[in-house]
């Protein structure tokens, strides 16, 4: 019985940090995982495989699958939605598109009937989190008597991150070090010193930095703000396409029959008694808000710190 290292990889600075310090270090039975949300740019899947190639190791790629759960639902739609007074037509169009359809991030939606939010961030923990730890971790107990799972978190990201320990015991005991542990190397580390060691190692960061993203995880995260939003519409007009079309699914599989990626509330210029509809308070409205600074719409983020709301909680700090 010995120790193994998972490293959790998003395709982000943080955690390519962490792939190198784990390389530098050479730390026993690394293995490298990469939890995909079916909601990453292809850029990010791209820069996997360079890194792959680049630093000589695999990374193992794991998705959740949300069959069981959205065929669980359709029974529930055709017998208890039907007791609650739901329309016929409701119930059949509803049936009609409720399957599963490979994309964990859509799946994860029509299962919930809703998208996730700042305040519901199940993403993370259904995406992320859970994959990770039934994939990846479960199976490693019982072969190895210590398990280090190491996070990318960094202490001047949040106020909450900053209180994180460097060392934490998930399972287990600090004095023997059996058990689970999470490992947080780059807490103390500025963004800066993040870069710095790409340059080192002479390894190239996500290119999305590049194109003004501040995070690299989802496209767009939930957590999104104003300015991500904006640079998004820009450059990536398949990404806004596919999210409308994501709103189509997820509103047409829904009880409410209507479901946004961002809450309309986001948007100032909507009253409390505007009657919310997915195609006229979407992810188009979105974006059209998105581009004003000045006006009535204004309500402009850019360039704001993310708050500790909008730093992802994740245990494996996955979404950046
Ligand atoms: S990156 Fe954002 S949208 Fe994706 S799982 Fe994390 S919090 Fe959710």
């Amino acid at each position: 019985m010995s120790e193994v290292n998972v490293i959790s990889i998003s395709g982000g600075k943080d955690s390519t940090a962490l792939s190198l310090l784990s390389i530098d270090r050479d730390v026993p039975n690394r293995i490298y995982v990469f939890a995909d949300t079916g909601n990453e740019h292809s850029i990010t899947y791209e820069y996997l495989d360079y890194l792959e190639e680049t630093l000589g190791i695999e990374i193992i790629r794991v998705k959740a699958d949300f069959t069981k759960q959205i065929l669980r639902k359709r029974n529930t739609v055709k017998t208890k939605w039907r007791k609650e007074g739901i329309s016929l037509r409701v119930i059949a169009r509803v049936l009609t598109l409720l399957k599963p359809t490979g994309n964990p991030f859509l799946d994860l939606c029509i299962w919930k009937g809703r998208f996730p939010s700042m305040k519901a961030r199940f993403c993370t923990e259904f995406l992320k989190e859970k994959v990770i730890e039934e994939q990846v971790i479960e199976p490693l107990i019982g072969k190895y008597s210590t398990i280090i799972s190491w996070q990318g978190q960094r202490a001047d990201e949040s106020a909450s991150r900053a209180k994180l320990p460097e060392m934490s015991a998930v399972f287990g005991d600090m004095e023997t070090m059996k058990g689970i542990f999470n490992y947080r190397p780059i807490l103390k580390w500025t963004a800066e010193e993040v870069f710095a060691f790409h340059k080192k190692h002479g390894i190239r960061w996500n290119p999305l930095y590049e194109k003004g993203m501040s995070r690299v995880g989802c496209m767009p995260c939930v957590n999104g703000n104003k300015g991500e939003l904006k640079k998004i519409a820009e450059q990536f007009p398949e990404v806004v396409e596919r999210i409308r079309q994501w709103e189509e699914i997820v509103s047409q599989t829904s009880k409410r029959e209507s479901a946004t990626f961002f809450p309309a509330v986001n948007d100032p210029t909507v009253k409390t008694d505007d009657k919310i509809f997915f195609r006229t308070h979407g992810i188009n409205r979105m974006i059209d808000w998105a581009k004003t600074s000045r006006g009535g719409r204004q309500h402009d983020f850019l360039n704001q710190e993310p708050t500790d709301a909008q730093v992802c909680q994740s245990v494996y700090a996955i979404c950046e």
